[in-house]
Parts: structure tokens; sequence; C-alpha cells
């Protein structure tokens, strides 16, 4: 039976200000192109999400590849995860500093190796192996980030607020205001029925280095099975690792709830039970789908045969 692909795109739910509003929404708009053209030409969802998510990792104005976040060192360390709802197949990587696209290292795991998951310096050489180029970290770094981390470590030293969210012992009530979340990722649908998900991310701003949040955790910030749902998610990190929160959305889609009930449902699980903020998409086999964020903006977006459109207001 031929489906009618979809593709759903998101690049982080946070308070996204005015004047970033254009280039988050034409960075969605980018993305759903790319990504799409490969759906229409009969390509996998697989493919698809690879696509979109790369290029939301080229585009700096996203936490994710070039211009991602800086850990508390001063350094861009990324996370990506793709996952293959019809095989169940995984690839994921963390903690890489000399890859452009994390989330074509994931593809190379997914598709080359018995293993699932990959960090640091034996992702970086499995990648390397499998004909991807070693950059050096400074090609990751925009001196925007280097701004960014020097304001936040200067209130940090001064006592104030922080804004990093590193952590999860903060106050979750100005989380959503101040805290930003650039995390990108996709779900897919294709054209013979298969799904697919996958996230990348530079993960929290200030983090420790050899920190790893949500995004490339199997179940947490991404995951995919045919015979439940394709989800991405993005948001503070911890929580979201806490619930399993991918997985407890895409496991009611399987008991019979719909993704357009079920990702507000996640979402406000997430902050009732740990305060936790962020947002999801969440796409099931039939191409039923539901995005939802507690957080004053996300960007996102949908590709059918009907066309793209954002889900980010510009006033
Ligand atoms: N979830 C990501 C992390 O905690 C951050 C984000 O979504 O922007 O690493």
């Amino acid at each position: 039976m031929s489906h009618s692909p979809i593709l759903i795109v998101h690049g982080g739910a946070w308070a996204i200000p005015e004047d970033m509003l254009e280039a988050h929404e034409q960075g969605v708009f980018d993305a759903l192109q790319v990504g799409y053209s490969l759906l229409e030409r009969g390509g996998s969802a697989v493919d698809a999400v690879e696509a979109a998510v790369a290029q939301m990792e080229d585009d700096a104005t996203f936490d994710a590849g070039r211009g991602s976040f800086l850990t508390r060192d001063g350094r861009v360390q990324l996370d990506a995860l793709l996952m293959d709802g019809a095989t169940l197949r995984a690839g994921g990587v963390a903690c890489v500093e000399r890859l452009r696209n994390p989330i074509h290292a994931a593809r190379l795991v997914l598709d080359k190796s018995p293993h699932i998951y990959f960090v640091g310096a034996g992702a970086e050489e499995f990648a390397h192996a499998h004909g991807m180029q070693l950059i050096d970290n400074s090609e990751l770094v925009l001196d925007r980030e280097r701004m960014r981390l020097a304001e936040a470590q200067k209130k940090e030293r001064a006592g104030l607020p922080d804004l990093t969210f590193a952590g999860d012992d903060k106050s979750p009530e100005t989380a959503a205001d101040i805290d930003s979340h650039d995390t990108v990722g996709a779900v897919a649908l294709d054209s013979e029925g298969r799904l697919a998900a996958g996230t990348s991310t530079g993960g929290t701003l200030n983090k420790a280095p050899g920190r790893v949040g949500d995004s490339s955790l199997i179940g947490c910030g991404c995951y995919a099975d045919n015979s439940s749902a394709a989800v991405s998610l993005t948001g503070w990190g911890e929580p979201i690792m806490k619930l399993v929160l991918g997985k407890w959305a895409t496991d009611r889609v399987q008991q019979g709830q719909s993704p357009e009930q079920v990702a507000p449902e996640a979402i406000a699980y997430l902050h009732k039970r740990l305060g936790g903020h962020g947002g999801m998409i969440l796409l099931g086999p039939d191409g039923r789908y539901g995005v939802a964020h507690n957080t004053p903006r996300m960007a996102w977006g949908v590709c059918t045969s009907e066309g793209p459109r954002t889900g980010l207001k510009i006033p």
C-alpha cells in the first residue's frame, strides 16, 4: 500500500525572541524542503530524516553542528541519534568534537556497525574509518557562542540566576523563560509506510565536558518503531531522560491513543512530574501527528502532499 509521506521537523523549544523568529522559520522551511524532496521521490524515511537534520546542523541558527552552545571549557561537543522504525536499527554518537554532521556519523553506525552507540574519540574514529572528514573543533565554534558562554559564566561567578541549566537542580519556573533549547530533530513517514526519527544537539550551554543529554539516547530524546510511532524531543534534557519520555509517548500511541492527544499529555507529564520543559514532535504510522511544547515558542514545521507549513507564528 502506498502512503502519503509526511515530514515534521523541530528546531528547539524556548522563548525564541522576535528578532530570531525569521531565522528559525527559514531554517525549518529549508529542512522541510531538503527532506521532503527525498520522500516525494520515493526515498526512505531514514534518508529524509538524516537529510533534514543535517540541513539544520549546517544552519548556525540552531544548537546542533556548527554554532552549537559551548561546553564549560569553550568547546563544541555534539550528540545525535538516528532510528529506523521499520527495522529498529539505530545509530547514536555522543561527545563528538571533530565531526561537522554527527547525524551522518549516526547513519553510519546504523548502517555499518553491529553496535548502536559510540562516544568521543571512538565515535570519531569509526566515522573517519567510514569516510567522514575529521575537522578541528574550532571550525564549529562561533564568536556569538564564545560571547554567550562568557556571559553565562560571568553570571555564574556573580551568583546570579543560572541561564545554563546544565544540571537538573535549577528552578523550573524560570527555566522556560530564560533558557534556550535549539536542538534539532525530525520524524518522517515514507511512501512505504516506514517511520524514522532523528535528533541532533550541541547540548546545554556551559555543560560539563562529557555530559550527555536526552537527545541522542534511545527512547529519551528520540525513538521510532513502525508498530507505535516516531518521536523527537527538545528541551531540558535531564528530566526528559529520567522519564524516558520519547518511549513513554510512543508506547501510548501503540496502546491506541492518538499522537495529537499523547504529545500534550507527555509534555504535561514532564512538567507535573519533574518541573521539566521542552517540546515534542510525534508521528504515527497512519500519518496522524501531535506537536506540543510548554515553552513560549517552538520552532517546528510539517510538510505533506499539500506543501510545507511552519508552526512558528510570526506576529
Ligand atoms: N535536550 C538537549 C539536551 O539536554 C537540549 C535541547 O533540547 O536544546 O542536551
